[in-house]
C-alpha cells in the first residue's frame, strides 16, 4: 500500500519540491521486513533529517533507520516560505519560559544555524539555496507601527541588536513596495530553496549512512522497552524512536491536546525578473507584515515573486489530509491580497498556489520531549510557522535526549512535557473558527484604520502565543 493509499502525508506538491525534484529525484525504497537499530525517526522533514544527521555526527556507529509516509519534504519542509528567521522575534517569550541566559543562547544558536546550513552545505557539495538578504518586518497600517518596539527594548540590555529601523520610504527603496510605513530589518537573516534545502538534508543523512525509507508510513507505534514502529509491511524495533512528525503528531492522543493545525497559503508567480529589477528589488530584503495573521513576501533566485498568507484551514482533530484538501483561500482572492501589498509585481500570471499545515503550540515555541507513555519515544513538534532554523535546533535536541545526553540541549527549557493546552474536540475546532474569525477581522479593520468592536478583542485575546500581532488594547 502507497502512502497515499493510507491516507498520510500531504496532498500537495509545493512548486519548490518539483524545482528541486528536476535535479534529484532519487527516491529510497519502501521498507519490507523486520529491522532492527539504535534509533528510528519517523518523519523526513528537517527535523528528522537533522535529527540522523546530527547523531551520525555525534556518534556515527549509531545505526539510524529513518522511515518517511511519502517522499523526505513532503510535509512543511518542502511547502515553506523559506524565510530563515532566527528566534529574535520570540525573545520576550523565550526568556519568561526559559530565563534570559537561556533565552539569549537559543536566540543566538537560531542565528548561527544559518551558519551551520551554509557550512555543511558547502563540505557536502550541495546547494540549499541560501540567500542572505535580510528580512524586513513592516507595518502597512498606523496600528502596526512599532509592534516590534517590544522585542527591540527587551534585547537592548543584552547588547544584541539584530534589527535596524527602517522608515517607510527606505522600505520603497530597497523592495519597490511602497505600501508599508515603517518597519526593522534584521540584515543577518536569510531566505532559502526550501526544495532544495530539504533535498540537501535527505542527501547529506545517506551519505552519513543513515538506512533509509520512504513511501512508508508509521501505521501503529507499540510503546514497548524497546518501543516498536510498526509499517504496512514490516517492522522497526529500535532502543530509541523520535517522533518527527511536525502536524501530524496530532494523530497521537499523548500529544494532540498541544497542537492545533492551521494551514498557510502560498502563491507563486510566473518568473518576472525584470520587473523586479525595475522595482529595485533584485538582492532586496524579504518582506513579512505586522499583522497577527502574517503576510509575506520574497522573490526567488529565478526572478518570481511568492506570496505567502497565514490563517487558511484549520484541522478537525488529526485530520490534517483533509484540511489541507480545502485552501483557506482561492486564488483570485490570494492574488487580490497580494496586489495590495506589490501592486506592480502581482500583475505577473500565477505559476503555483499549494497549502500547508503549521503546527501551533499554545505559547508559539516547539515542544520537545519524552513521550509521557514510554520514555524511549521522543517527540519534537509546535514550530508554529518558524521551522527553518529552529528544526537545526530541534535536531540537536533530539539528538542529546536519545543518547542520554547531560549538556546544553537535553536540558534546554524547551524541552518540557505535552500539555493539555487546547481543549478536545469538537470544541477545539469551533473555538478555533471563533478566533481565527476574530484575528482575521481585527486585521483587516487595523488595514481599515478602523477599531474592532469589544467581543472580537475578547476572542482575539485567547489565540495561541507566537503571534506576534499588536495588542488591541494599545
Ligand atoms: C506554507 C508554510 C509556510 C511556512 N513558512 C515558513 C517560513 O517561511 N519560515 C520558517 O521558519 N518556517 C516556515 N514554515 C514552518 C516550517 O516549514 C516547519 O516548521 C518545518 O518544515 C517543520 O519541519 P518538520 O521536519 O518538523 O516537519 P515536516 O517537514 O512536515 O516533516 C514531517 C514529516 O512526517 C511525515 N509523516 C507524517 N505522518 C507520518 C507517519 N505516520 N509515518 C511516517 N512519516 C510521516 C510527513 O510526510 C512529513 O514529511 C512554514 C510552513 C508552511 C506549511
Amino acid at each position: 500500500m502507497t502512502a497515499s493509499q493510507a491516507g498520510l502525508g500531504p496532498k500537495f506538491e509545493s512548486f519548490w519540491l518539483e524545482d528541486a525534484r528536476s535535479e534529484d529525484d532519487d527516491v529510497s525504497p519502501t521498507l519490507d521486513g523486520d529491522r532492527r537499530c539504535d534509533v528510528c525517526i519517523v518523519g523526513g522533514g528537517y527535523t528528522g533529517l537533522w535529527t540522523a544527521i546530527h547523531l551520525k555526527q555525534a556518534a556515527p556507529a549509531t545505526h539510524v533507520v529513518l522511515i518517511e509516509a511519502q517522499r523526505c519534504g513532503s510535509g512543511g519542509s518542502g511547502a515553506n516560505a523559506g524565510f530563515a528567521a532566527p528566534l529574535w522575534a520570540h525573545f520576550p517569550l523565550l526568556r519568561q519560559m526559559c530565563g534570559t541566559e537561556e533565552a539569549l543562547r537559543l536566540g543566538r544558536a537560531s542565528h548561527a544555524a544559518i551558519d551551520d546550513i551554509e557550512s555543511l552545505c558547502r563540505r557536502h557539495g550541495v546547494d540549499a539555496g541560501l540567500e542572505r538578504n535580510g528580512t524586513i518586518w513592516g507595518a502597512t497600517c498606523p496600528a502596526h507601527v512599532g509592534v516590534w518596539n517590544d522585542v527591540v527594548d527587551a534585547l537592548q540590555p543584552y547588547q544584541v541588536h539584530p534589527y535596524r529601523r527602517l522608515s517607510g520610504e527606505e522600505i520603497a527603496e530597497r523592495t519597490g513596495a511602497r505600501t508599508f510605513l515603517a518597519g526593522v530589518l534584521e540584515p543577518a537573516n536569510a531566505t532559502v530553496h526550501p526544495g532544495r534545502l530539504v533535498r540537501a538534508l535527505r542527501r547529506i543523512a545517506l551519505d552519513l549512512g543513515v538506512e533509509m525509507y520512504e513511501g512508508t508510513p508509521m501505521r501503529r507505534l507499540h510503546r514497548e522497552r524497546p518501543p516498536q514502529v510498526e509499517t504496512p509491511s514490516g517492522t522497526i524495533t529500535a532502543e530509541r524512536v523520535v517522533l518527527a512528525l511536525y502536524a501530524w503528531s496530532a494523530a497521537l492522543p499523548e500529544l494532540r491536546p498541544s497542537v492545533a493545525v492551521i494551514c498557510t497559503d502560498i502563491i507563486v508567480s510566473e518568473a518576472q525578473p525584470e520587473r523586479i529589477d525595475a522595482a529595485g528589488w533584485t538582492d532586496g530584503p524579504a518582506l513579512m507584515s505586522a499583522h497577527t495573521m502574517t503576510e509575506a513576501l520574497r522573490t526567488t533566485a529565478d526572478g518570481r515573486v511568492l506570496y505567502n498568507k497565514s490563517g487558511g484551514a484549520l484541522a478537525f482533530g488529526a485530520r490534517v489530509d483533509a484540511a489541507l484538501e480545502r485552501p483557506g483561500h482561492s486564488r483570485s482572492r490570494m492574488r487580490a491580497l497580494f496586489a495590495r501589498r506589490h501592486p506592480r509585481l502581482a500583475e505577473a500570471p500565477t505559476a503555483r498556489q499549494w497549502n500547508g499545515p503549521i503546527d501551533r503550540s499554545r505559547l508559539g515555541l516547539p515542544l520537545f520531549g519524552p513521550l509521557p507513555t514510554c520514555p524511549d519515544v521522543f517527540y519534537g513538534f509546535g514550530y508554529s510557522g518558524r521551522g527553518v532554523l529552529t528544526t537545526v535546533l530541534g535536531g540537536r535536541i533530539l539528538a542529546s535526549l536519545v543518547r542520554d545526553a547531560d549538556d546544553e540541549w537535553a536540558n534546554t527549557g524547551l524541552v518540557r512535557p505535552p500539555g493539555r493546552d487546547f481543549p478536545p474536540e469538537p470544541f477545539r475546532y469551533f473555538g478555533a473558527l471563533m478566533v481565527r474569525g476574530a484575528i482575521r477581522r481585527k486585521d483587516r479593520r487595523d488595514d481599515e484604520r478602523r477599531d474592532i468592536d469589544p467581543l472580537t478583542r475578547a476572542v482575539y485575546h485567547l489565540k495561541p502565543g507566537g503571534w506576534t500581532g499588536t495588542d488591541p488594547n494599545r
